[in-house]
């Protein structure tokens, strides 16, 4: 049976980290392996800075693709001591693409710019990782992603078609996992006109979880930094505590809410297809790490805690006063869902309607010029949005000393605090 493992930038940032994830396959290389691969250690960031350089065509550009260049050819440089190897010629190549591109007028679009930029990320890595496992005697094919996922033009949301996606996946790739392991991409899809989209950040596992249902495969392995999937994130707690088991729903939910180990998108089509996930630690490998499947159990005694930084909280009200209305309502949802803005927390009243979602300024920007004829809106930036799964009062109350709480929320399992 087919298993998928997906290694993230933070596993692949160094070439030690390289030749950690070799050493991982090397270990499974009896398995039939599909291994999907996200851009190094902070690359993203680094090409979604260039990416708003080029469209405003600051004098940074070169500047900031420069060291982009760089960070990569150190990694090759580390890792492959025979410099005629093919490799550099390669990487050299798929920036050149990126080249053309910076030299050239940006598009209008800037969400059609970045997708065409900030995927060389995972191009390159892709092509880094690939050429080092052959290299170690770890046959394998890189094949390129945008030819399997097959999304439409919402571009840096790319929307899967599923069927063409799957028949795409099926048609070629059991036979060629028959005879050799195949490293891709995570994050990156392609449009029918052969364009580069990209799946929304994080994406990678996503992707992963697309490939894996598509083949039937029994399992997919997220390889983390962390020992597996936490209660609460180990950069802001202290304790923290790791669940063996969680049951799909459960992983879902706290995906949903903002908890960044897996990207919302992955547990869906894993468990509609029966397909566990598994949660290990890359640098600890023999770890059990956490297991995601339907027949877990979830021990309630210990609460989720969820951070989400960097929040807006938006409230509207009608410029004469008036009541709230369902017709108001849906003007906002609609210019909510024009602007591409996800809604992470809501609440109505009398006379205004409060809407907490991530500070995405251009975004915003969108929203607030589309609504602000017909609305009076006030707002607050960099604001805490705290989810707790299972909650108790005091952690509660732990959680919001000295702070003052801007809105709150409470469902019988579930708490939600937007915190100043
Ligand atoms: N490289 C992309 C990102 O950092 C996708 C991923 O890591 O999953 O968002
Ligand atoms: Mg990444």
């Amino acid at each position: 049976m087919i298993q998928v493992y997906k290694f993230g930038g933070a596993s692949v940032k160094d070439a030690e980290g390289v030749k950690n994830l070799a050493a991982i396959i090397a270990l499974n290389r009896d398995k039939f392996l599909l291994i999907v691969v996200s851009a190094m250690g902070k690359m993203t960031n680094a090409l979604e800075k260039l990416t708003d350089a080029y469209v405003v065509q600051s004098d940074t550009i070169h500047l900031l693709f420069d060291e982009i260049k760089a960070y990569h050819e150190q990694i090759l440089d580390d890792l492959f001591s025979e410099k005629s190897h093919p490799v550099f010629d390669e990487i050299a190549n798929a920036f050149i693409e990126i080249d053309w591109i910076l030299e050239d007028e940006p598009h209008p679009d800037y969400d059609f710019n970045y997708d065409q930029i900030v995927s060389v990320g995972e191009l390159v890595s892709t092509k880094i990782v690939s050429a080092y496992l052959n290299y170690s005697g770890l046959k394998n094919e890189w094949i390129d992603a945008r030819g399997y996922i097959h999304t439409d033009n919402t571009y840096r949301e790319g929307q899967v078609d599923w069927d063409k996606t799957c028949k795409e996946i099926n048609d070629k790739l059991p036979f060629v996992l028959q005879n050799k392991m195949v490293v891709t991409q995570g994050f990156i899809g392609g449009t029918s006109e052969n364009f580069t989209t990209t799946l929304g950040r994080e994406g990678s596992d996503y992707t992963a979880a697309i490939f894996a249902s598509c083949l039937k495969a029994g399992s997919v392995t997220i390889w983390k930094d962390v020992p597996g999937v936490l209660n609460a994130d180990p950069k802001l707690f202290k304790e923290t505590y790791k669940y063996d088991a969680l049951p799909y729903s459960e992983a879902l939910e706290m995906t949903y809410y903002g908890a960044t180990v897996i990207h919302p998108k992955t547990i869906k089509p894993l468990q509609n297809a029966k397909i566990p996930l598994l949660v290990k630690p890359f640098l600890t490998p023999a770890e059990s790490g956490t297991i995601i499947n339907e027949t877990a159990n979830l021990s309630i005694d210990i609460p989720a805690i969820i951070v989400k930084k960097d929040q807006l909280l938006i409230s509207f009200s009608t410029k004469d006063f008036s009541f709230i209305t369902e017709d108001h309502l849906s003007d906002i949802f609609k210019a909510f869902a024009d602007a591409h803005i996800k809604i992470n927390l809501m609440q109505v009243s009398a006379l205004s309607f409060s809407v907490c979602f991530d500070g995405d300024e251009t975004r915003f920007k969108k929203l607030s010029k589309s609504l602000d004829t017909d609305f009076k809106i006030k707002y607050n930036t960099g604001l805490e949005l705290i989810t707790i799964r299972h909650f108790k009062r005091d952690l509660i109350e732990k959680l919001s000393s000295n702070r003052t709480i801007l809105m709150e929320q409470f469902s019988r399992n579930t708490a939600q605090l937007v915190l100043k």
